[in-house]
């Protein structure tokens, strides 16, 4: 039985940003794909990230595989582990809130694509894909062990490497001027400092 109260929160994160997922998913499932552009690879790196943010911690609480990597971090820093969810949980939702039926899970354009410039789209192009590096940091302040802690970092960078220059073209080719106004007015992951003044 998992007694730590960070291991605990962390599988929490999980359920509520499945729950969130599950929920986003119906409008895209009524939706139609009118343009696809994902390709094998794009494919095979979707796949990394559900090893690094549950297959290794499932196995991590109910195994003693990975022990010998493990670290022990001072409470703060399970606390900031925690807050960093609490975060990521509100951008994920949130920027799948803002999307609804304009969101697909890969490189597609939808039937009636809109292009969304609202919301938390009015500061930074990727939030959802910031949402992700949240996790990834926060999951070794929750999962304090070297190989699992790390997990869901190394295995989403590939694919935020890949993923978001393509995605960028694919945007800028179907909505031409209007993408290229709104890139000129965000940043891709990081609130613009512009904005703040
Ligand atoms: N990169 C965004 C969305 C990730 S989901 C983020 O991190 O928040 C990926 C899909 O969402 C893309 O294939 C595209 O279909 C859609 N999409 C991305 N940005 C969008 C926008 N500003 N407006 C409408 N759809 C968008």
């Amino acid at each position: 039985m998992v007694s730590n109260p960070f291991i605990i929160v962390y599988f929490l994160g999980i359920l509520i940003g499945s729950i969130i997922r599950v929920k986003y998913t119906k409008p895209y499932k009524d939706n139609k794909i009118k343009t696809d552009h994902k390709t094998i690879i794009d494919k095979i790196l979707m796949t990394l990230p559900g090893i690094g943010m549950f297959i290794l911690p499932l196995l991590y609480v109910s195994s003693s595989w990975f022990d010998f990597a493990g670290y022990n971090l001072p409470q703060w820093a399970g606390w900031i582990g925690i807050a960093l969810f609490v975060l990521m949980l509100w951008m994920l939702w949130r920027s799948h809130y803002d999307l609804r039926s304009n969101w697909a899970p890969s490189l597609q354009i939808m039937e009636n694509h809109l292009l969304v410039t609202h919301g938390v789209y009015k500061y930074v192009r990727h939030p959802m894909y910031a949402a992700h590096l949240l996790w990834g940091i926060a999951q070794p302040l929750l999962l304090q062990n070297w190989i699992v802690g790390l997990s869901m970092l190394v295995t989403l960078l590939p694919l935020y490497f890949y993923r978001i220059p393509r995605e960028e073209r694919m945007m800028l080719d179907h909505f031409g001027e209007k993408y290229r106004n709104y890139m000129g007015q965000t940043d891709r992951i990081i609130l613009p400092m512009r904005k703040l003044k």
